[in-house]
């Protein structure tokens, strides 16, 4: 937390604004305008809520098919299947590690000449990097599929100096306790569209029609964000900025140390165009360069330290729920779950906390 959140939710307190509405989620949603220079955003209870909201307005009926990432968290896919529609799972590229163009392109020919065509796109910027938007919009358009982008790992992160979340038709971010900012739990829809976004806080509150009584003619959900938890998103906007010139400083921290050793290699800005908000720092180990060194022998070194670190995703076409979608794959993002790390992260790590995390790496690789 940065300080002014609590004055943010005593604020709800005083002018007893304990509601789903409310001065915060105003506030709050034109801070994220602003900021990701959107044109319109409703905030929600979390980032699932988001996307699951943004396929019901593109009508993803059961049966339909929807294209993502198969290197990301299951909250990607998870709505999809809550609308009895079809994952197919798109491999990653080794620059980015998000959705491979080119493997994009083949999965829509190939629904296509199966008779399908994909009701939409859903590229993820995982772990704060970009995928390659300029691609992915150009094969979007030229097959007219909109695109929904899982932005929930990277408010922050920029490509050609746009911010991820703003190239598709609709983007949504994430506020859950792990991810660049929180408000404990919570989410947000983007779009330059207004109808879509107004829709979408229909949909989020229950779908009541304009009466004095309680009128439905479609299908609701409870969906909307609080004014406390939008109360602490405000005071959370005040040092978003700060927490990722932490994070990124924690990454050039760890690349200075590690760069250096054969056979660990940094996700890293591939390009000029990239600026990643750096969420984790992640590697992979390469164990015919480092001695015989695994990510394993490292993960299990920092434990012994008490110090947590996590494999990268495991991808979605290993996982036993999904593993029997249609899958589009080159073997990237299975030799990532093999051998990746997600080196401690947090915005709150000390120099010491740094340091520690370092010593027992370099001891387990020397
Ligand atoms: C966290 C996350 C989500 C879901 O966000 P919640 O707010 O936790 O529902 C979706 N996609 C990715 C890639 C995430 O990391």
């Amino acid at each position: 937390m940065g300080g002014n959140e609590i004055n943010y939710v005593k604020e709800a307190f005083d002018t007893n604004w304990i509601a789903p509405l409310g001065p915060h989620v105003d506030g709050f949603e034109q801070d994220l305008e602003a900021y990701t220079g959107a044109a319109h955003a409703a905030v929600l209870s979390s980032g699932t809520a988001a996307l699951h909201l943004a396929l019901i307005l593109l009508g993803v009926d059961p049966g339909d098919e929807v294209i993502t990432s198969t290197f990301t968290f299951s909250a990607t896919v998870n709505p999809i299947a809550y609308l009895g529609a079809i994952p197919i799972l798109v491999d990653s590229e080794a620059a980015t590690w998000n959705m491979d163009p080119e493997l994009l392109e083949t999965a829509i020919k190939d629904r296509l000449k199966k008779g399908k065509k994909p009701k939409a796109i859903i590229p993820v910027h995982l772990y704060g990097m970009p995928a390659n938007m300029e691609r992915i919009m150009d094969i979007a358009t030229r097959y007219d599929i909109p695109v929904v982008e899982d932005a929930a790992e990277a408010l922050g992160s920029r490509y050609r100096d746009k911010a991820v979340g703003t190239f598709g038709l609709m983007g949504i971010l994430s506020f859950n306790g792990n991810k660049i900012i929180t408000t404990s739990g919570g989410g947000a829809l983007l779009s330059d569209k207004e109808e879509l976004i107004v829709k979408s806080r229909f949909l989020a509150t229950q779908a009541r029609d304009d009466a004095p009584h309680y009128q439905h003619s479609e299908i609701g959900y409870n969906y909307r964000m609080s004014n406390i938890a939008a109360g602490i998103g405000r005071g959370q906007m005040e040092v978003v900025d700060k927490h990722i010139a932490l994070r990124r400083d924690i990454h050039e921290y760890y690349k200075k140390h590690l760069s250096p050793v054969d056979g660990i290699i940094f996700l890293q800005e591939p390009g000029e165009a990239y600026f990643s908000n750096h969420w984790l720092s992640c590697i992979t180990v390469d164990p015919t360069r480092t001695g015989g060194v695994t990510r394993e022998d490292l993960r299990l070194a920092l434990a012994d330290e008490n110090i947590e670190a996590r494999p990268l995703w495991k991808p979605m076409h290993l996982q036993p729920v999904f593993k029997d979608h249609p899958f589009y794959g080159n073997g990237t993002s299975e030799k990532l779950f093999e051998t990746g790390l997600c080196l401690p992260s947090g915005s709150n790590m000390t120099e010491e906390d740094r340091q520690r995390v370092i010593k027992v790496l370099l001891k387990k690789l020397s």
